[in-house]
């Protein structure tokens, strides 16, 4: 089974990809969390992307299309995956579909975590400082919502469009929320 969650910073994505996971025999493969460990690690790539990353705006579609190209080739990634934050634009969904195509593969199900705006703020405000991450200052969180909805929003219509996406309100508990989440995947856990 493969995946795409989609849904804005905040949504609870990168949870909700962490106990399916726990569920299935699926790899959790975030973008995000391969590019703050290469800061960390202060790797070249790392260099590279630190400033990007602190300002919350989007790295280049070539470099993510790269690492999730090289990525995707990984042993784990053959019992099927989520992409957590990948893709972030049109550019990488229409990436993402070309390179799955070429090995005669295709996303299986997009899942679109919705959320509204109001409890997305109280969201970040609660993860703000829980985390310890160097991107969600106050500024950085809104740039990253912003160029959520100017590039990353287009991608539901995108695959709506395919007929792969699934909607999950992503409002409520953990738990609920990944009942919802049970509830709409094709392929039963
Ligand atoms: P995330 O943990 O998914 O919220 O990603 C954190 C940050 O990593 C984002 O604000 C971007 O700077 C960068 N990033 C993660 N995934 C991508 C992607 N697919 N394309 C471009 N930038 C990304």
């Amino acid at each position: 089974m493969k995946l795409v969650f989609l849904g804005p910073p905040g949504a609870g994505k990168g949870t909700q990809a962490k106990l399916l996971t726990e569920k299935m025999q699926l790899a959790h493969l975030s973008t995000g969390e391969m590019l703050r460990q290469a800061v960390k690690d202060q790797t070249p790539l790392g260099l590279q992307v630190k400033s990007i990353l602190d300002a919350g705006q989007l790295v280049s579609d070539q470099l993510v299309v790269d690492l999730m190209r090289e990525r995707l080739k990984q042993a784990d990634c053959k019992k099927g995956y989520i992409l957590d934050g990948f893709p972030r634009t049109l550019a990488q969904g229409e990436a993402l579909t070309k390179m799955l195509d070429e090995s005669g593969q295709k996303i299986d199900q997009a899942i679109y975590f919705e959320v509204s705006g109001d409890e997305l703020t109280e969201r970040l405000a609660n993860r703000r400082g829980a985390e310890a991450r160097t991107d969600d200052s106050v500024e950085t969180q809104l740039e990253r919502l912003r160029v959520y909805e100017e590039q990353t929003r287009p991608l539901v219509d995108y695959y709506q469009g395919q007929a792969l996406l699934s909607h999950v309100p992503a409002t409520g508990g953990i738990d609920q929320v990944f009942n919802k989440l049970l509830a709409v995947l094709k392929t039963k856990a």
